[in-house]
């Protein structure tokens, strides 16, 4: 068994664990091997830590995993999503995701037909491959490839993704402002716009530097997209940036803070997450892949 956080001694794991009343869902060691795959999470204090545990095991309890096409929903792939998707109500709590009880893994990325409308009234039916997907009131629906986080690049979590935006739509807007109170709004929006004009911005500016000969849309272009500092989905739309920057903010300590210090601050206090040390996010992949 790979032992998690070689910092933490047996004593402290064996406090992490100790607490419920009755047998967890989930056995120690699976929890560990889930937490060791997660290297984000090293520099969590003692208590965080503990509180983060002990909400994935709750949510393994008050949530209905199912899997299609046949997927095998084992342990290590409930506790692997409920870490992850626990991260964003350290501060919250469990009861913010009370709108739904299921979460749906497939084995690999799933199609959905979209409709869209361009800017002359035209539809354009489509199909897309998805990593993930969430729906106001309805399920979290997440492909296991990108949801694995032995398989996770810096940066990326299609889980703190999809459970960002459900926060989001907690108030019925996915706008990337999710309920708060008034007096703390305002500074969130508007450290959200300035962090998002300057992130199109940013992506403007590189796009401009990709050569005449090299397809934006091809593996080419990835160094200079990789350049930014954050996937340039997240210049989708407010929502998306919200989703897209708190992934960075978990899983990648200083990406947020270094280029969009506002958005690190307002986003300490909403998530009440906070981790010392800083890291070069320079070898993050950049997957454009819809989610
Ligand atoms: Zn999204």
């Amino acid at each position: 068994m790979q032992r998690p956080f070689p910092g933490l001694s047996e004593l402290m794991l064996s406090k992490l664990f100790r607490r419920n009343a009755h047998a967890p869902p989930v056995d120690r060691s699976t929890w560990e091997s889930c937490l060791a795959q997660m290297p984000f999470l090293e520099e969590l204090d003692g208590q965080t830590l503990e509180r983060l545990i002990h909400l994935a095991e709750d949510f393994v309890r008050r949530k209905s995993f199912s899997g299609a096409q046949g997927f095998a929903v084992t342990d290590r792939v409930k506790a692997s999503i409920a870490l992850q998707a626990c991260l964003p109500v350290l501060a919250i709590g469990l009861n913010a995701y009370d709108d739904f009880v299921e979460i749906i893994v497939y084995p690999d990325r799933f199609l959905t037909p979209r409709t869209q409308i361009d800017e002359a009234g035209i539809v354009h039916e489509s199909v897309e491959a998805l990593s993930g997907e969430a729906m106001q009131g309805g399920p979290v629906v997440l492909a296991w490839p990108d949801a694995d986080p032995a398989m996770g690049a810096p940066g990326l979590s299609v889980v703190i993704h999809e459970f960002v935006h459900k926060l989001d739509m907690l108030d019925g807007l996915a706008d990337g402002v999710p309920p708060m109170p008034m007096s703390k709004r305002a500074l969130w929006q508007t450290a959200l716009h300035a962090a998002y004009d300057q992130f199109c911005l940013m992506l403007e500016a590189v796009e401009a530097e990709i050569p005449p000969d090299v397809d934006p849309e091809s593996e080419a272009a990835d160094p200079y997209y990789a350049r930014l500092p954050l996937d340039a989905y997240a210049a989708t739309d407010e929502a998306e940036f919200f989703a897209v920057s708190a992934e960075a903010f978990f899983t990648l300590p200083g990406a947020i803070s270094q280029t969009f210090p506002d958005l690190a601050r307002v986003f300490s206090d909403y998530f009440g997450y906070r981790r010392a040390g800083d890291q070069d996010r320079s070898a993050l992949a950049v997957p454009r892949v819809p989610r």
